[in-house]
């Protein structure tokens, strides 16, 4: 919003919501209509591009997004260097407003110009003059009324709401009040409809223009120097004629240079051109290495959970993964589209995001794998040199920790479905009859993919880089979590070490741990001094009001009593289905003020919400510890978790 916002500041349907795009309803009606009844072959071309352009420029500008941020994530070419918060990606979540509003004037020019449903697909000497028109009179009234929108009546009422992102993503580039986006469509209809009003106009040329504005629009707003040295050396004059991104991040920075549209010549003509154009320029093409302090190994989750990529779609990244079914179904082609990349071109994992804490550096890499490949025994191998390079990469980077997020540190064998097939899923080892079953579960496989990163170090004695799989600290977050006055749990699920932790230290404090499942029961058992073993018990009528665990199924929680709590173990959330229960957050904290950039969410976890096995990472690394946290190895509980309330953590409240 504009500091204040002046007359026709919101878009007419912006009380629509989500429901917005129902202003194009008519215009797809009537095409439909009009199809069913004449057949395609009554499609002029003009009328035949309107959809699909509207299409086109949606696909364009998300293009854009995810590039920009993909390559800020990984610092390449990085214009300004300062945060991005939540605050500036609700501001710019809107950025398709102006899409609709372009089919709009579209459909408006078609009804009302005659020479419209006449234009051929292409003519050179319109497009000539499209390009004349907007080198004159487009860019000279433009550069003029930018001008006047600085002028503190016009800023405080309306271009004030674009200055308000001062780094800025592409998308920043279409974020006006309604009211100027009104003034930007009359200019470019100067270039637009004088050549169909002279007869020369085309399709191809109204299109090719548009795409050009926004190639543009986005480019110098992506925050990235990507304009190569070579073009004005090869071409000087251009220097005059292609505005660079750096040359416009000056506009958001200094505010009072550099107004030109995409053109920067008026601004040479009126000195208005920053001294520091050309410097900043030089300065931004240079690559700069960044060394981050501590790596997160994440992966991609479901198949959705691409456009909740920091560089996916940025409105979705920013909220906790629960959209609506329709909307997921909506866009499901780019989740398809990203499985095949991810497949095609995943041969490393890739930064997603790139966070700060006073002079820590963070960064998040995603292996491109989703869950149900973790899950695919032939798919071991693969996952496990992925992980293995990005161990080494963190390692050459100078990186001093990197945690292992979701199932990157520890795969569970699901010992029931091993125990009912009668055979081990990784080994094949027919259990059958055997008696020993169960030892070779517990003893040869150690139930993980790569037993919490263990399988490396061991393999890399040498390794700098100290991994973490968070176990200490998700731990304590689990025990914190457990209402004070309780004394008996019940521990459901898989005995993961977070689960096994808490159970001990459950016992250690006298407090009674329920399980139903013997073999879960036997296994930790096994792990208990004699002395605390008798406060573990199996029980099927005996049910307490704390659950413990993870993964546990729709039958198993019908079982619950009223009012029970159950707290997750492990990374993944316990699926809602009792409405008379509560369910606490899978383990996690609230981040310090001082945490910067973070502009996204992770995976269903609210805003400024981090996983504690990621805070595990950067507690390691802030505080130095010298131990891999792997394996058996875990962190001392009381000890991480001091380290988190130190630097400003916060736990989160029930529910
Ligand atoms: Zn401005
Ligand atoms: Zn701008």
């Amino acid at each position: 919003m504009a500091t204040r916002p002046g007359p026709l500041t919101e878009w007419p349907w912006q009380w629509m919501g989500n429901f917005k795009y129902l202003v194009l309803a008519p215009a797809v009606l009537h095409t439909a209509h009009r199809v069913a009844t004449k057949g395609w072959g009554d499609l002029d071309p003009a009328y035949a591009t309107m959809l699909p352009a509207l299409l086109l420029r949606m696909i364009h500008n998300q293009i854009w997004i995810s590039l920009s941020r993909y390559q800020t994530a990984r610092r390449k070419n990085l214009i300004v260097d300062r945060s991005i918060d939540f605050e500036q990606v609700d501001r710019e979540r809107s950025w398709d407003d102006q899409i609709i509003f372009n089919g709009l004037e579209f459909y408006l020019a078609y009804a009302t110009i005659p020479n419209v449903r006449l234009l051929p697909i292409w003519r050179t000497d319109g497009f000539i003059i499209t390009a004349l028109l907007h080198m004159g009179p487009v860019e000279f009234l433009y550069y003029w009324f930018h001008r006047a929108l600085h002028h503190h009546f016009l800023y405080s009422r309306y271009h004030s709401h674009h200055h308000a992102s001062i780094v800025t993503e592409p998308i920043t580039s279409v974020i006006h009040p309604f009211a100027e986006h009104v003034v930007y469509f009359m200019l470019f209809s100067i270039a637009t409809l004088t050549p169909i009003f002279m007869g020369c106009g085309s399709v191809l040329g109204v299109v090719l223009y548009i795409a050009y504005i926004d190639f543009m629009n986005n480019m110098g707003h992506c925050n990235v120097e990507l304009v190569p040295k070579w073009i004005f050396q090869v071409f000087p004059p251009l220097k005059y004629l292609m505005y660079t991104p750096s040359f416009h991040s000056l506009h958001h920075t200094q505010f009072r240079t550099n107004y030109s549209l995409f053109m920067p010549f008026y601004d040479y003509i009126y000195n208005t051109m920053d001294k520091s154009s050309d410097e900043l320029y030089e300065t931004s093409l240079k690559v700069k290495e960044e060394t981050p302090d501590f790596v997160h190994l994440t992966h991609m989750t479901t198949l959705q959970s691409t456009y909740h990529l920091r560089i996916g779609i940025a409105s979705i990244a920013s909220k906790p993964s629960d959209n609506p079914v329709w909307y997921a179904w909506m866009i499901w082609p780019i989740a398809w589209l990203s499985m095949v990349l991810a497949w095609v071109y995943g041969s490393s994992a890739f930064v997603i995001e790139r966070l700060q804490m006073k002079k820590f550096k963070m960064q998040t890499w995603a292996i491109p794998r989703y869950n149900f490949q973790y899950g695919l025994s032939w798919e071991r191998e693969s996952i496990n040199s992925l992980i293995e390079k990005a161990i080494l990469d963190a390692d050459e980077s100078g990186a001093k920790v990197l945690s292992l997020g979701l199932l990157n540190q520890a795969r569970q064998i699901d010992n029931q479905i091993c125990l009912a097939l009668q055979i081990c899923r990784f080994c094949k080892y027919l259990l059958g009859k055997n008696k020993n079953a169960l030892e070779h579960l517990i003893k040869l496989h150690a139930k993980q993919l790569n037993r919490s990163g263990e399988l490396f170090i061991q393999k890399y004695p040498k390794l700098r880089v100290r991994l973490v799989d968070g176990s200490g600290l998700a731990t304590a977050v689990v025990l914190k979590s457990i209402p004070l006055s309780t004394k008996q749990v019940l521990l459901s699920g898989s005995t993961s070490k977070v689960a096994c932790a808490t159970a001990i230290a459950l016992c250690e404090k006298g407090i009674q741990v329920i399980m139903s499942q013997k073999k879960d029961y036997d296994i930790l058992k096994s792990r208990l001094p004699e002395s605390r073993a008798v406060y573990l018990k199996l029980s099927n009528s005996n049910i307490p009001q704390v659950w413990l665990g993870d993964n546990i199924d729709d039958e198993e929680q019908k079982k619950a009593p009223k009012g029970t709590t159950f707290i997750p173990t492990s990374q993944f959330p316990i699926k809602k289905i009792r409405k008379d229960c509560t369910y606490l957050s899978t383990p996690a904290m609230k981040i310090p003020e001082t945490m910067q950039n973070v502009h996204a969410c992770e995976n269903w976890l609210p805003r400024r919400v981090m996983s504690a096995w990621r805070i595990a990472g950067i507690l390691h690394a802030l505080e130095g510890w010298e131990m891999h946290e792997c394996g058996d190895d875990m962190m001392d509980i009381e000890k991480t978790w001091s380290a988190a309330i130190k630097y400003g953590f916060v736990p989160l409240m029930k529910g």
